[in-house]
């Protein structure tokens, strides 16, 4: 690895929670990574919503899939600018753990039951779940991971958790930026769900190749790879117009942020912290990628039925906050010393449910009142 000197350095990490000896064969974002990949929260992700329900097809992203995505995104372009890959890589696969059940409609459920009690966050959730909830060790609660990790994980947080956070909230208070790595994970993410958002909404019927003539971009790159091909069928067409979209937002990516890291003179993690935000997009490349979120937006994820899927799911965490609220000996909660704890321990358990999951407690529970 040619690792540029302002990279993030497992050799200099500022450290785990609970301190724990090296190990003698991989450094301790290697670590992360697999102690990411192999927790339960992980797994679970196979079954969680990315835009379509898990069981509306076997074809379609899953929070999973979307994972796997960012990962390969984000390690690529930390590989070409010198930047850290094992710490962009555990960074990319633990960003999306603390999410609900059926994607954003589940999260927006979750926040408004959870409003009299500090609300709910899909990125704070990852990080407790990183922290805490995972508990499948026994000197430490959660993963014991790194500073540098978690740091990424926790990309947005209001003000008033990040208080209650630590170190790893002051961030959002001083308004200083996370490393590189961290910074990159974020537009891989875009990238990522950008992309394999039209190319799911085609496999579903949902966008025509019609409709995405409107977008301009999509429009100039696929008529150039007809005229390359001109026996390629639609499916191929969309299929190599997305590649090469991809294609030309990550490099646009890595040239405009190595000619921000060339302008600054950064020579540690430090100067990084304390730069503006240095991983970006061009002008003509950030206009591009707000124009497909606009298009996704209106033409996929506020579709009838994308929207019927989310409004099912609405009521499905509703009705589940409700019964638990009421009655959480269903679920062996007897030792909650007020309704804010008892809130926060039905959310956790309502967070981290699959889909299916979320389902089949519905259906056991709430059924017989709401149908
Ligand atoms: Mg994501």
């Amino acid at each position: 690895m040619n690792l540029k000197p302002f990279a993030a350095d497992p050799q200099k990490s500022l450290g785990r929670q609970f301190k724990e000896n090296p190990s003698k064969l991989r450094n301790d974002f290697q670590r992360d990574r697999d102690r990411i990949i192999h927790s339960g929260a992980f797994r679970r992700l196979e079954y969680k919503t990315q835009v379509f329900v898990n069981h509306e097809g076997d074809m379609f992203r899953t929070r999973l899939t979307h994972s796997l995505e960012v990962a390969q995104v984000a390690r690529g372009i930390s590989r070409t600018l010198g930047l850290h890959e094992d710490l962009a890589e555990a960074i990319a696969l633990a960003h999306d753990l603390g999410h609900t059940p059926f994607g954003h409609a589940g999260q927006t459920a979750l926040n408004e039951c959870m409003k009299e009690y500090g609300g709910f966050e899909h990125n704070l959730q990852s990080l407790r779940i990183v922290d805490s909830l995972e508990n499948d060790y026994v000197d430490y609660k959660g993963l014991n991971l790194t500073f540098e990790t978690r740091e990424g994980i926790l990309k947005h947080c209001s003000k008033k958790n990040a208080l209650k956070l630590g170190e790893v909230g002051k961030r959002f208070i001083q308004k200083t930026q996370p490393s590189l790595e961290a910074q990159l994970v974020n537009f891989a993410d875009e990238i990522a769900y950008n992309h394999h958002d039209i190319d799911d909404g085609f496999r579903s019927g949902l966008i025509t190749f019609k409709q995405l003539q409107d977008v301009l971009f999509f429009k100039e790159i696929c008529s150039e790879i007809k005229s390359e091909s001109p026996l390629i069928n639609d499916r191929q067409c969309m299929r190599a117009t997305i590649r090469r979209m991809m294609n030309i937002f990550i490099m646009d990516l890595c040239e405009q942020s190595q000619g921000q890291m060339d302008k600054q003179d950064l020579i540690s993690i430090n100067d990084v912290r304390d730069a503006g935000a240095i991983i970006a997009l061009s002008e003509d490349m950030t206009k591009k990628q707000q124009t497909l979120r606009q298009f996704l937006r209106e033409e996929l994820y506020l579709h009838p039925r994308v929207q019927a899927m989310t409004d099912n799911a609405y009521n499905v965490i509703n009705s589940i906050f409700e019964k638990l609220m009421q009655n959480p000996d269903l679920i062996n909660i007897t030792k909650a010393h007020s309704q804010n704890e008892l809130a926060i321990l039905v959310s956790d358990y309502i967070a981290g449910m699959t889909d299916r999951f979320a389902l089949q407690t519905f259906e056991k529970f709430c059924q017989s009142k709401t149908s």
